[in-house]
């Protein structure tokens, strides 16, 4: 079962130096092919539809797809799944391909939140990242969504960037905050292995932000935010009041959500939840869903175990936290009789606060996460 959709557009203008996504430059009639396979790859899932609460267009660069696709792609998963009238229907969209034209039609297609790639204000990071927008771009697109009608748009940003200082970094926050989002989804920059970065940037070069300056920026930025009047939602995310992302909040509270299209992956909810992910090629995919047989990779259908383990490191995620009582109306045993250990030991670290109620990670324990979580997963 699922109520939340997914759509991976993997297609980019340019390749980012830094970016290990799926994606590259469209070939041919790629573009003009690819809305054509989504809607038919879930016509194979329609019995394990419920109304959609949410749509994602996520990329890549869903923002290359004409308006006009969109529009017609949107009718076409109407005419499939009932969409409800309040749906949260996000387009990520890289402020180098859009103006007020295509947003306008972006909006007009049924779009209602607009997540702006933005990444960094100053031009010499963007050069540095390999992004194809200037800040001037940026704004532009900003306020050009605003003049389209969007009043749910939020931005990505990236700290820890290669010779970044903190006041470098409270700069970009505080023209996030003059630009006027009503969200703001915040990563540290991380070197994947395979990008151009990787082969620029060894793990202890001197101009990538060491732990300590990471860690600074991290609780700088939630200190800042916060008192901006932004609410740190979520590890990496920030919103005013009401305008938490839906679609996001589905994954970690475990809606069921179905992934569309080259490399997505999808969580349906069947018995204690099943994930599996699409071929990683336009070539392989659109094999499987012309052909009649979509292929599904790494299928996993989750035990009690692993279900209970994602439960708590998705929950945990969330400034609420983890409900002890949710969790055992969920599992039918108390949280504390499979994690009472793990969770005292994180508490004596400082990493996490219990109460009767509920289980939370603490400011350190979110800046940790990743130390926090694998305690679950042991
Ligand atoms: S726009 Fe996004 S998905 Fe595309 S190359 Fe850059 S980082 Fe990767």
């Amino acid at each position: 079962m699922f109520n939340r959709l997914y759509i991976h557009v993997p297609f980019c203008r340019e390749k980012c130096h830094y970016c290990a996504f799926v994606s590259s430059t469209p070939k041919h009639n790629e573009l003009v092919e690819y809305p054509a396979l989504l809607s038919r790859e879930l016509g194979f899932h329609t019995n394990e539809a419920r109304p959609l609460e949410s749509i994602y267009f996520g990329g890549g660069t869903p923002s290359l797809l004409k308006p006009e696709q969109v529009a017609r792609l949107l009718t076409e998963i109407a005419g499939q799944v009932p969409i409800l009238k309040t749906a949260e229907i996000t387009l990520e969209a890289n402020p180098g391909t859009v103006d007020l034209f295509s947003l306008k039609a972006f909006h007009d297609a049924g779009i209602n939140r607009i997540s702006l790639g933005i990444q960094s204000f100053d031009n010499r990071f963007l050069t540095c990242l390999g992004r194809i927008h200037t800040t001037e771009q940026s704004r532009q697109a900003f306020q050009a969504a605003r003049q389209a009608g969007f009043n749910n748009v939020s931005i990505d940003l990236i700290h820890s960037l290669p010779g970044q200082s903190l006041d470098q970094w409270g700069t970009e926050l505080q023209r996030a905050i003059d630009l006027g989002p009503e969200h703001i989804s915040i990563y540290g920059l991380t070197v994947e292995e395979g990008t151009p970065f990787a082969a620029i940037y060894s793990a202890d070069c001197p101009e990538l932000a060491d732990d300590d300056l990471s860690a600074d920026m991290f609780e700088y930025t939630d200190e800042f935010l916060t008192r901006s009047g932004f609410d740190h939602y979520e590890i990496a995310n920030y919103a005013r009041p009401g305008y938490r992302s839906r679609h996001n909040s589905g994954y970690w509270q475990r809606d069921g959500y179905l992934g569309l299209g080259v490399a997505a992956h999808s969580f349906l909810r069947e018995g204690h939840g099943v994930r599996f992910s699409n071929p990683g090629t336009l070539a392989e995919y659109r094999l499987g869903i012309l052909s009649g047989h979509p292929t599904r990779i790494e299928e996993q259908r989750l035990t009690p175990r692993e279900a209970m383990a994602e439960y708590m490191f998705l929950g945990l995620r969330l400034a609420e936290g983890v409900s002890r009582y949710a969790f055992e109306r969920e599992f039918g045993t108390p949280l504390n009789s499979v994690y009472g250990p793990a969770a005292a030991e994180l508490a004596k670290l400082g990493l996490l606060l219990q109460t009767d109620e509920m289980l939370t990670l603490t400011p350190r324990g979110m800046l940790l996460s990743n130390q926090s979580f694998i305690k679950f997963i042991e």
